[in-house]
């Protein structure tokens, strides 16, 4: 029928806008080095920032004591205590507790925020067991882990750039946020330093390494993307500090805000950025992250219906919703091998309120989710390709086999294993198999906490 032909016409098209053969996957590993050099000549002289952590030591495992962090970045925030044994015995003891952000707090005032998370906080701490002991008057120090772009001036300070994810608190920009934090602890009436200030890929870069020496690298996919590498300071000619001692710095990329003419968008994706909180900023974080992939499915879907009657006569109303299509939804659908695909065809149901469906349109809708999902993924793929080439570890040096390990977190890297293979299969696929052989990835489960903590503990007034 009519519409079949013309619903066919606009997946096709809109999977070929979406291609990413393995030379135009180069090209973008290639664009990303020269932005990382371009980031790194100066302040402001990329898209991407390439911001300075302040972190020139990651943890060797000797940090010792009791040590808080809290994570803040997306839709949930963590507290995080951890008893840290001191040499070779690694973390003792550790307890977590999540809470989730009320969406209007997301959009409302810094104060109302930093309230709140301290608030939950203080509540944590007083709900101490004994197990876990601070050394006698001393105060408590904390890792902050904000996932949000933060300019530092040291490891312990910075001002927040600008808000990704969906947060928009405008009061907030451009505002020191451990001064912030601090204010609001004080006013929860704790006693407690903030020691470090870390975005959650160098807190995963720091967890990770405390787990693997070889760890250089991490890189977050949950709500947002970024990522975090080790470089050498000599290769920062905006740093004006001192050389440190390792000669190491390490890097918050923020390369959600990466573009380029290389990366294949599709007019779904200009909608998509046009209608968002950040119009033209996070293009590349709007099409391999987890806030997005299901919305730009549902953006598909909804021209379809628009334009072939994919769903009959009338647009369901629930599909015109901006992002009712979650990814985790999305990501249900496009793993059903069930013979009738009953998992699409009860999400449908549950979520766009669309029943009848056919098997034939539930494969149309896998299929969508698919082509969504591997552009996305093979994306993320040269993106690391990007950081190994630009660290020189993508081919082999010595015969010695230096093995290099890259830390990943975040909910969609851990939860859509559709998407984490074709990653892993891309990334190999692009660096062929004598060199994938030395590279690992390895799931940093809650290492930006962890590894916060042990910033914190490394930063300690007490050392
Ligand atoms: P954040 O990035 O907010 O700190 P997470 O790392 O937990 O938090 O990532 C949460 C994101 O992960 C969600 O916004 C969602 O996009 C994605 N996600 C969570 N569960 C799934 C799932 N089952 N399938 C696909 N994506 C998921
Ligand atoms: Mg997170």
């Amino acid at each position: 029928s009519g519409m079949w032909v013309k619903a066919m016409e606009i997946l096709k098209e809109f999977e070929e806008k979406c291609g990413t053969p393995i030379p135009r996957l180069r090209q973008v590993a290639d664009a990303m080095i020269v932005e990382m050099h371009a980031g790194l000549a100066s302040e402001g002289g990329s898209k991407l920032k390439m911001l300075i952590s302040y972190v020139d030591n990651l943890p060797t495992g000797d940090e010792k004591g009791l040590f808080y962090a809290l994570d803040l970045g997306g839709t949930n925030f963590r507290v995080i205590r951890v008893q840290l044994g001191g040499k070779r015995k690694g973390i003792v003891n550790q307890q977590f507790e999540e809470v989730s952000i009320p969406p209007s707090l997301m959009t409302g005032t810094s104060d109302a925020l930093f309230d709140y998370i301290a608030a939950a906080l203080a509540k944590f701490i007083a709900q101490e067991g004994p197990e876990f002991k601070l050394n006698p008057g001393r105060q408590r120090e904390l890792g902050f882990t904000f996932s949000f772009p933060v300019m530092q001036s040291s490891i312990a300070s910075g001002t927040l750039l600008k808000w990704t994810k969906g947060f928009s608190i405008d009061d907030a920009v451009h505002q020191d946020v451990v001064a912030e934090l601090s204010k609001a602890l004080e006013r929860q009436g704790l006693d407690m330093r903030i020691a470090a200030l870390v975005n959650d890929t160098v807190g995963t870069l720091a967890g990770g390494r405390h787990h693997n020496n070889n760890v250089v690298a991490a890189v977050i996919l949950g709500t947002g993307s970024n990522a975090a590498y080790v470089e050498r300071v000599h290769a920062i000619p905006k740093w004006h500090g001192l050389l440190p001692k390792s000669g190491e710095m390490v890097i918050n990329m923020e390369w959600g805000n990466f573009r380029s003419s290389h990366l294949p968008l599709t007019e779904y994706d200009h909608e998509l950025d046009a209608e968002s909180l950040n119009p033209g900023e996070q293009i590349y974080e709007k099409v391999i992250s987890g806030m997005y992939l299901g919305e730009i499915v549902r953006r598909v879907l909804c021209r379809m219906a628009e334009e072939a009657a994919f769903f009959g006569d009338t647009v369901p109303p629930k599909l015109k919703k901006p992002f009712v299509l979650g990814t985790p939804v999305m990501s249900a659908m496009h793993r059903d091998t069930s013979p009738d695909l009953k998992m699409v065809a009860s999400n449908l149901k549950d979520v766009l309120e669309i029943s009848n469906t056919s098997l034939k349109m539930r494969k149309v809708i896998v299929e969508l989710c698919n082509i969504v999902a591997t552009r996305g993924a093979r994306l993320s793929a040269a993106g690391v390709l990007g950081i190994l080439k630009k660290m020189g570890r993508d081919t082999i040096k010595d015969r010695e086999k230096q093995k290099t390990v890259i830390a990943m977190d975040g909910g969609l890297y851990e939860h859509y294993s559709e998407y984490r293979n074709c990653l892993e299969n891309t990334l190999n696929e692009l660096l062929g198999e004598e060199v994938a052989q030395t590279i690992t990835i390895e799931h940093s489960n809650d290492g930006s906490g962890i590894g916060a903590a042990l910033l914190a503990a490394s930063h300690s007034q007490y050392l």
